[in-house]
Order: structure tokens, then C-alpha cells, then sequence
């Protein structure tokens, strides 16, 4: 399967806030969408959902038109952790999970066994199972972050969306949740992350780079965060290296402005 965004403008007032973005994730893929603070990153996975209207482009799952189908099939297709962490509501940890249950459920009834089995799997793949009672509002946002993280994973869709899902996480939980949306890529999801921590990028099968809302690279780690693209779009200098096979990037300086 693929979810496909074609030529996406989004605008707010007379900004331009998307400009012809065109990006895909295939079935099985683990795609980054890099760029700075402000690029247009969060707009433009809002704007493949339908979560913000767009003013041009179209939105494709297996070459048919993502907006036509019926809302909760939409739902039970892609599933987001959006970027904003508050939560307002004053449930378990275990029935916000549950949440991401919402379009498999028929009716007004108790949860299915499937739904049950699949809050168990999302609390476990997360490592939130010792929080499963607490009250949400009293996590910290790391633990928020994984339980939203959580409910996304609930959904069992074939495509997830996840926007920083990395940011307020210690060293452990960053390397867990990659190594859980890579897990989850191999075995058949097609995930598109929003990551700003280049370290992740050695997780990625491919990285589509974003830069003031249009897209500026897309392709392997190797050919789109070259030294050129990190001075052109981030400003910054990095260092790199090799460890099994995979490259690591560090950033290490911004970029020294050559004096006046
Ligand atoms: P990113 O996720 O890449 O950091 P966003 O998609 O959140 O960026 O925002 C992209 C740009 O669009 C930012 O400069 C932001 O201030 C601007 N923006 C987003 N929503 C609106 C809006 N409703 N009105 C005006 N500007 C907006
Ligand atoms: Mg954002």
C-alpha cells in the first residue's frame, strides 16, 4: 500500500505555509521528515490527513482519493500522534489508549476482545504498563508522550504518523521508540516521522527534508543529509561516522558566517 501527498499547498491568511509538497510512505517504510523549527512539517502531515484544509494537491491511499473515503475508515487506516500533548481529559492511562479503538468499535458496548488485545500489545510495546491506572494528568510528558504514543499504536493501522514522538524522552525512551516504529516498519507499517534529533536518522529508511514549506530532498540518509544540505537548511555543521553499517550524525557547530 502507499499514502501519497501530491503537489500539497496549504495557506493561513496570505502566508504560504506548505507549497507544493509532494512526499510518499510505502507499506513497510520507515520515512523521517526533517527540517527546522517552523518548515511546515506538522501543517503538512495535518494537511495529509484532512486535519487542515488545503488550498491545492491531492491526497492519494493506493491511488484512490484519501478524502472520499468515510471518515472512520480514514481512521482505522492512518494513525497520528500529533505534535501537541495536552491532554485534557482526566481518564486512565489504559482508557486513553483505548481511545485509539474508537473506529474498530461497533456500537455502545463493552470494548471486543481485539480491542482489549490491542491496548495490551500498544501498553506493552511502549513499556507503560506499570502506569496503566494513573490518572493522565498526572504523567510527565515523556510518560504522556508514550501513552498518546500508545493509543496511536492502538489502532493497528497499516499507516502511522507520528509527529516528534522523540522530543521530552530520555536517551532510553528515544532509543526505544525508534527501535519500536522500525520494528513496526519490518513488520509491514508504513511509518512517516516528524524527528528533529539527527541521531534518529541512522533508523530511517529514507528521509524527506523540509525546508520553509517546500520539500528540499528526499532519499537515504546518506544523500539527503549532506553536509551541503545541513549548512544550506539547519545552518549547522555535523560530524559523522560509521557503526555497523549505519552512519551517525552529531551536530557540532552552527555554521561559522564569514566576518564582514
Ligand atoms: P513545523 O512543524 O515544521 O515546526 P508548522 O507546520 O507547525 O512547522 O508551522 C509552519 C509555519 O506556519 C510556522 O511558521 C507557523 O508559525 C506557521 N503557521 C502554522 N499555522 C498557522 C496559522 N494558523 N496561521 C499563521 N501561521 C501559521
Ligand atoms: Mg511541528
Amino acid at each position: 500500500m502507499k499514502l501519497e501527498a501530491r503537489g500539497l499547498f496549504v495557506s493561513a491568511g496570505d502566508a504560504r505555509i506548505v507549497e507544493n509538497a509532494s512526499l510518499h510512505v510505502a507499506s513497510g517504510e520507515l520515512v523521517g521528515l526533517i527540517g527546522p523549527n517552523g518548515a511546515g512539517k506538522s501543517t503538512l502531515l495535518k494537511a495529509l490527513l484532512g486535519l487542515q484544509p488545503r488550498t491545492a494537491g491531492e491526497v492519494l491511499l493506493d491511488g484512490a482519493a484519501f478524502d472520499r473515503m468515510p471518515p472512520i475508515e480514514r481512521a482505522r487506516c492512518v494513525a497520528f500522534l500529533p505534535q501537541e500533548r495536552r491532554v485534557e481529559w482526566r481518564l486512565r492511562v489504559r482508557d486513553v489508549v483505548m481511545l485509539g479503538r474508537y473506529p474498530h468499535q461497533t456500537g455502545y458496548g463493552a470494548p471486543t476482545k481485539a480491542s482489549e488485545r490491542a491496548v495490551d500489545s500498544a501498553l506493552r510495546l511502549v513499556e507503560a504498563e506499570a502506569i496503566a491506572d494513573r490518572s493522565v494528568a498526572t504523567l510527565s510528558s515523556g510518560e504522556r508522550t508514550l501513552v498518546l504514543l500508545a493509543r496511536a499504536l492502538a489502532v493497528e493501522a497499516p499507516f502511522l504518523l507520528v509527529d516528534e514522538p522523540t522530543t521530552a524522552l530520555d536517551p532510553y525512551h528515544q532509543l526505544h521508540v525508534m527501535e519500536t516504529l522500525s520494528a513496526l516498519a519490518r513488520r509491514g507499517v508504513g511509518v512517516l516521522a516528524v524527528i528533529h534529533d539527527l541521531a534518529a536518522a541512522r533508523f530511517m529508511d529514507r528521509i524527506v527534508l523540509m525546508s520553509a514549506g517546500a520539500i528540499a530532498g528526499d532519499g537515504t540518509p546518506a544523500e539527503t543529509l549532506t553536509d551541503e544540505n545541513l549548512s544550506a537548511i539547519y545552518q549547522i555543521e555535523a560530524v559523522r561516522g560509521m557503526k555497523d553499517q549505519r552512519q551517525w550524525i552529531v551536530p557540532w557547530s552552527r555554521r561559522q558566517t564569514p566576518s564582514p
